[in-house]
């Protein structure tokens, strides 16, 4: 999960990395009035979970709270990158001397994490990486000695920072490792790193990508959700605890094993390629206890997916065998009620004979069995490309 600005620089403040001072506001009232409780020059600047806000507009320097209206103004509601800004932070402008980079990350290649660090700041690193490379310091971590005050000064050292931002740059960089190493986060990057004319270092801006996996260790980031940005649908299954990702294309899909899926969904927009580009409308892998139950909660999900034209059930039968799920489809579908759009089934594997006869018997004028994989996935798609 990526944080916006504003949560990655409360993360860095309660850890002592040092970042300017400022709030959120959804208004350009609430802006006005942090002006005015900040006091002198602010800097108001769009969060959107998108780099490159400076350059698109999204971040200006407010004389007082006047202009910090005027300019929340202009950017809240924005479109950064497909993004639209809901919300500006209002910060204490700074007064930039020189502009840095540092970051620490998972280097996955590498199975290690690594800093990188440059006196060339506040530009995108990737151009930095491109065209001078030299400029960028890497430097592995050994995960258990981590980041002490020795080694933050060889990463500074390593990415010629100048003699005036050593101490500041260093004590920085062992606060970020706690940040990083605390929340359990797999990026954490601040660019530009700063020194300001009076010669502190602090974050200007950061970036911080936190590792879902270890969500269970840390109840306090459900408050970090950007539960707008939510699919409503993904929302929905994660509660049934079904693995679903919605797509962007027509065919439901439903599917036992991750395994089976992904390739369902490679047939799929195969096939809809001969049907003007029918694609699959989602990922919905049901796992190995397809009880009817489980298939309702999908099929449930899927159907409620305006965009979705036909639907392609795709079960090898492995412990659970095909006939149970023959029979968890029927008791689903009358579980669901009034389905009308198309389910192509596919069973194969275990008791799949069987599994076919219930179906044939259940006399479902909704359900289209077809034997092999290619074959219901073209009848999916034609099925999809005639309803739309
Ligand atoms: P990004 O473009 O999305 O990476 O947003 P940043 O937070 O990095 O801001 C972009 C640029 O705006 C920075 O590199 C600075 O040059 C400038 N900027 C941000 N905050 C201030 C500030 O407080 N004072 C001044 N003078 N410039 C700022
Ligand atoms: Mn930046």
């Amino acid at each position: 999960m990526d944080l916006f600005e504003y949560q990655a620089k409360k993360l860095f403040a309660e850890h002592g990395v040092p970042v300017p001072t400022g709030r959120i506001a959804t208004t350009p009232e609430q802006a006005r009035e942090i002006a005015t409780e900040l006091g002198g020059k602010v800097v108001v600047k769009a969060q959107v979970k998108a780099g490159g806000r400076g350059k698109a507009g999204g971040v200006k320097v407010a004389d007082g709270p006047d202009e910090a209206f005027a300019r929340a103004s202009d950017i809240l509601g924005m479109d950064i990158k497909g993004h639209t800004v809901h919300s500006v932070l209002v910060e204490q402008a700074s007064n930039i001397a020189e502009e840095y980079y540092a970051s620490f990350l998972l280097d996955r290649a590498n199975r290690t994490f690594l800093a990188m660090a440059s006196r060339e700041g506040g530009m995108e690193i990737e151009e930095v990486a491109a065209t001078n490379p030299g400029a960028l310091a890497r430097i592995h971590i050994d995960p258990l000695t981590g980041v002490d005050a020795a080694k933050a000064r060889e990463i500074a050292v390593a990415a010629k920072l100048p003699e005036a931002a050593l101490d500041g740059a260093s004590t920085l960089l062992v606060k970020l490792w706690e940040v990083f190493v605390r929340s359990d986060a797999t990026l954490v990057e601040v660019n530009p790193l700063i020194l300001t004319g009076d010669g502190r270092v602090i974050a200007l801006d950061g970036k911080v990508s936190l590792d879902e996996n270890a969500d269970f260790r840390h109840p306090e980031n459900a408050e970090l959700v950007d539960v707008g940005a939510v699919d409503p649908l993904e929302q929905k299954a994660k509660e049934k605890g079904l693995n679903y990702v919605k797509l962007e294309g027509q065919v439901g899909i439903i599917g036992n094993g991750a395994g089976l899926v992904m390739s369902t969904l490679d047939v799929v927009t195969y096939a809809g390629e001969e049907f003007g580009g029918q694609r699959p409308a989602n990922f919905l892998d049901i796992g190995g206890g397809a009880s009817a139950e489980v298939m309702a909660n999908g099929l449930s999900i899927i159907l409620s997916d305006p965009s979705v034209k036909s639907v392609f059930v795709n079960i090898f039968g492995g412990i659970t065998a095909c006939d149970a799920v023959a029979n968890g489809i029927v008791q689903a579908l009358s579980i669901v009620g009034n389905v009308t759009t198309p389910l192509v089934v596919r069973l194969d594997g275990n008791n799949a004979e069987e599994g076919r006869r219930i179906l044939k018997e259940a006399n479902l004028a909704v359900v289209k069995p077809v034997d092999t994989m290619d074959g219901a996935a073209k009848l999916a798609a034609e099925l999809a490309a005639a309803a739309a």
